[in-house]
């Protein structure tokens, strides 16, 4: 592993809109590692309500003013890309007790797959423990105020997308739309 790879550390996700309950994770990680890659992964069990260079977009706008942020996309399997990228370390949010099962599972697959990399958990802070993507579009989708849960871009991008009369909402797409 390089030198710097302890202190380089990958926040993946789907990030479908990026929240504000993220960007505290990736604030706070901040200030723990000297870089965190924030990146987009395509999962395939998940269809988005944004493509990834939308998202992106979104999470570059949202993270512009924080020092050693980097946000990229990536089709491949996760521990490969921490690999690819130096990264020793592999940050996921937690929420509730509902998050734990799933992240337990992949923390300890990755583990598998990849001895040499640490996922490290972060709580969420306690006014953003009820907050996630899909709650997020589905607020949006019925016009409901977003602001405060939201970076400001997302916020506009969510009215853009629900006010092109495209988009039918998310109870059409499906549980698993986060
Ligand atoms: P994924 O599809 O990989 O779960 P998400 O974009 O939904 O991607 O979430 C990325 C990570 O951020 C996950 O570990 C998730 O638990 C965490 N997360 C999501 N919302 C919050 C929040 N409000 N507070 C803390 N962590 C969160």
């Amino acid at each position: 592993m390089r030198g710097a790879a302890g202190r380089r550390a990958l926040y993946p996700g789907s990030f479908d809109p990026i929240t504000n309950g993220h960007l505290d994770v990736i604030e706070r990680a901040t200030r723990l590692f000297d870089e965190v890659w924030v990146t987009v992964f395509s999962n395939s069990q998940k269809r988005p309500l944004f493509d990834a260079a939308e998202r992106v977009a979104l999470a570059e706008a949202a993270t512009r003013h924080l020092r050693g942020v980097r946000v990229d996309q990536s089709r491949s399997l996760l521990v490969e890309y921490a690999r690819s990228i130096g990264a020793g370390v592999i940050i996921r949010g937690l929420r509730a007790v509902l998050d734990f099962d799933y992240e337990f599972q992949m923390a300890l697959m990755n583990k598998r797959l990849a001895p040499d990399i640490e996922t490290v958990f972060m709580l969420t802070r306690e006014n953003y423990s009820y907050l996630s993507s899909t709650l997020v579009k589905e607020l949006a989708a019925y016009g409901a105020d977003i602001s405060g849960l939201v970076p400001a871009a997302v916020e506009a991008a969510l009215k853009a997308k629900f006010a092109s009369g495209r988009e039918t909402g998310p109870a059409d797409r499906g549980r698993n739309g986060e």
